[in-house]
């Protein structure tokens, strides 16, 4: 997976730009990736609801819960379906929306200086070996691109405790840590 230093965007995905992003803090390192989980409504897999949700073109009608959360304005870096499909949002180098109040080892609000990935899931469900795969294969080429990054690898849950649950306890982090081995 390759990453283009100059526009932040990973070649050989789907792009689906986000409005939701910004710049960030000057003289920023990109130190930490964040892991996620969501699914549009939530349960349910394989439509386009995250796209529109990232995009601020969620229907409101379609469900009753994008009712309650369509007016957010919230992103990713990347998303990574259950079928394995990569969708990139906002550009490496700038701050996506996803991470809220946050506490990384001290560090506050993580979106400034962390990289987010969701993956489509939910909390309690497993994910899909392919989504291992292209997590691990994302995140050796994050590290690379991002070498401060290092063993700089958390889950929402831990940097906004009591707040949020995502990955939760269906992602199993050393399924992620054995197909990092095959690619370090
Ligand atoms: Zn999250």
């Amino acid at each position: 997976m390759k990453i283009n230093k100059k526009t932040g965007l990973l070649d050989e995905c789907t792009q689906c730009p986000s409005p939701n992003r910004d710049t960030r803090p000057e003289n920023t390192e990109i130190d930490l990736i964040v892991v996620h989980s969501i699914s549009l409504p939530p349960g349910q897999y394989g439509g386009n609801a995250i796209e529109c949700f990232f995009q601020n073109e969620l229907d409101k009608n379609q469900h009753p819960y994008f009712e309650e959360i369509c007016d957010m304005q919230v992103s990713s870096h990347v998303l990574i379906k259950c079928s394995g499909e990569i969708v990139k949002f906002v550009p490496l180098h700038e701050r996506a929306w996803h991470a809220g109040q946050s506490n990384y080892q001290g560090r506050e609000r993580c979106n400034d200086f962390s990289i987010g990935i969701e993956l489509e899931g939910t909390d309690t469900d497993e994910f899909e070996d392919v989504q291992y795969r292209q997590l691990a294969q994302l995140v050796s080429s994050l590290r690379s691109s991002y070498p401060a990054i290092t063993d700089n690898i958390t889950g929402h849950s831990d940097i906004a405790p009591g707040r949020k649950t995502d990955p939760g306890t269906g992602f199993d982090w050393q399924k992620l840590n054995d197909y990092l081995g095959t690619h370090d």
